[in-house]
C-alpha cells in the first residue's frame, strides 16, 4: 500500500504519515488519516483487529506484540426493549469487553503502534478516566515510559484504577484546559507522544467499532447508531469506519450517526442546535456522566462537520434520564457507567421525539463499564430477605411474583 498522508479536517493541506503532529499548523484543526479505498476483511483473522482489518490500517505489520486482546466485542441485540419502544431492533456494542474496560483501548493501541513506526520510546496522555488507564495499561504491556498527566483536584479514588498500571503520574496545578495543546506542543519537542483524546490514530483504532457493527449486522447496518460523545475522536473515528467500509462497497449506505452528550456540558449540541459551525466552551459543566465532560472539545467543530455531511443528529440528555437509562441497562444484564448509559437515553428520547420507526434498527455505542464509577452504588437499595437454613425450603417453596 502506498504510504497514506494525514489531511487537514478543514482546509485538506496534506502531510506525511510519519509526523507526530496531529493538528493543522496553519488552521489549528484536526487533521485525519487519508481513507482507505480499497480492501477487504481477512475473515481468516479472527479476534485481532490489527489482522482481520489490516487493510484497513496503514500499517506494513500488525505488531502482535502491542496487544492486549482489544476489540472484537459482542454486540448484544434486546429484543425486549426493542418491543418496549416499537422499533425493529435494538443492539448494544458492549465496548465494556475491551481490557481496560473501555473503547479508548483501541485507540491506545492505533495510537501505539504509531509510536512504534515514528521511533518514539516515551509515550503520555492527558486524562483523568478510561485513557489515563488505557495508556497506562498499553504502556506496562510495552515497557515504554508512560506518562499520565492529571489536573490537581482530581479525587484519589480515581487515581488507583490508574495507579495500578504504575505510570509515571503528574498532577499539573493551573488551567486545565490548557493541558490539551500544551501536552502536544512540549510532546512534538521533548520526543513524548502524546495519544490525547482525538489525536488521528485514536480517531482510526475508533473506526474499528464500526468494522465490526457492519459485520455483526451481515452488512446491513443499522438505520441509527448512538455515541456518547464528549472530544469527538471516537464518533469521528465510528462515521470514518462505516465511510471507508462503503467505500470499498462492503455495506450499501451509512447509518445516521447520533452525537449523545449531557445537558449538564453539552457544548456540541447547543452549536448543533444553532446551526453554527464552531464550538464554543461550555461554561460551569457539571454532570454525573464524567467521561463526557469535556467542556471545550478539540474536534468539535469536526463533529459538527461530520453531523452536518451526513444528516446526522446531536441531542443532550438530563442527568435524570441517564441514570434512568443506567438502571434500565443493568436490568437487561449490562451494567455501564453514566457516561455509557446517555446512549440509551437519546434512544429514548428519540422515540419520545417519533424520530424512530418501527422498522428501524438501532446500535447504541456502551463505551465503558459501570464498575468504573462506583458512586452509582448508592441509588440502589435492594430490600434483603433472611432466612435460617433450616427455614431455607419453606423460603424457596413461594415465588416472590
Ligand atoms: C472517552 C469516553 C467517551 C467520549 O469519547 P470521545 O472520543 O472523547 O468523544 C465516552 N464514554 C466513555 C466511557 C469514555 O471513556
Ligand atoms: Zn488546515
Amino acid at each position: 500500500m502506498s504510504e497514506k498522508a494525514l489531511i487537514c479536517t478543514v482546509c485538506e493541506s496534506r502531510y506525511p504519515f510519519r509526523t507526530s503532529f496531529s493538528r493543522c499548523p496553519k488552521c489549528n484543526e484536526p487533521l485525519e488519516l487519508e481513507a482507505i479505498g480499497t480492501g477487504s476483511i481477512k475473515a481468516e483473522a479472527y479476534f485481532n483487529i490489527f489482522r482481520r482489518y489490516g487493510e484497513f490500517f496503514p500499517f506494513r505489520e500488525p505488531y502482535d506484540e502491542l496487544d492486549l486482546g482489544e476489540g472484537m466485542t459482542p454486540l448484544v441485540w434486546t429484543p425486549a426493549l426493542a418491543k418496549k419502544y416499537g422499533i425493529g431492533a435494538v443492539a448494544f456494542k458492549n465496548e465494556t469487553a475491551n481490557p481496560t474496560w473501555s473503547f479508548k483501548d483501541r485507540g491506545t493501541a492505533t495510537a501505539l503502534r504509531h509510536a512504534k513506526i515514528l521511533g518514539f520510546s516515551r509515550i503520555g496522555t492527558v486524562s483523568t478516566g478510561n485513557m489515563a488507564a488505557s495508556v497506562a495499561a498499553f504502556g506496562a504491556k510495552t515497557g515504554v515510559e508512560t506518562t499520565i498527566l492529571v489536573s490537581s483536584d482530581i479525587p484519589s479514588e480515581k487515581l488507583n484504577p490508574i495507579a495500578i498500571y504504575h505510570p509515571r503520574l503528574i498532577r499539573v496545578h493551573g488551567d486545565y484546559s490548557r493541558l490539551y495543546s500544551e501536552s502536544l506542543r512540549l510532546g512534538e519537542e521533548l520526543g513524548i507522544y502524546f495519544m490525547n483524546s482525538d489525536v488521528p490514530f485514536r480517531v482510526e483504532g475508533s473506526k474499528t467499532i464500526a468494522f465490526e457493527i457492519c459485520e455483526q449486522t451481515s452488512f446491513r447496518v443499522p438505520d441509527f447508531v448512538i455515541v456518547p460523545t464528549s472530544a469527538g475522536g471516537n464518533i469521528r473515528g465510528i462515521e470514518k469506519g462505516f465511510r471507508e467500509f462503503y467505500k470499498v462497497g462492503l455495506i450499501a449506505r451509512i447509518p445516521t450517526i447520533v452525537c449523545v452528550q449531557a445537558e449538564g456540558c453539552s457544548p456540541i449540541v447547543k452549536a448543533f442546535e444553532k446551526k453554527s459551525l464552531v464550538v464554543e466552551r461550555f461554561s460551569n459543566p457539571h454532570t454525573i456522566a464524567h467521561a463526557i465532560e469535556n467542556p471545550f472539545p478539540p474536534s468539535g467543530n469536526q463533529v459538527l462537520r461530520v453531523l452536518n455531511k451526513n444528516s446526522g443528529v446531536a441531542l443532550a440528555v438530563s442527568d435524570e434520564e441517564i441514570l434512568a437509562a443506567q438502571k434500565e441497562l443493568a436490568e437487561t444484564g449490562l451494567f455501564v457507567q453514566p457516561a455509557s448509559a446517555s446512549s440509551l437515553a437519546a434512544l429514548k428520547r428519540l422515540v419520545h421525539d417519533g424520530a424512530l420507526k418501527s422498522n428501524h434498527c438501532v446500535v447504541c455505542v456502551l463505551t465503558g463499564s459501570g464498575l468504573k464509577y462506583t458512586s452509582v452504588f448508592q441509588h440502589y437499595h435492594l430490600a434483603v430477605e433472611e432466612c435460617d437454613i433450616s427455614q431455607l425450603k419453606p423460603c424457596l417453596s413461594h415465588s416472590i411474583s
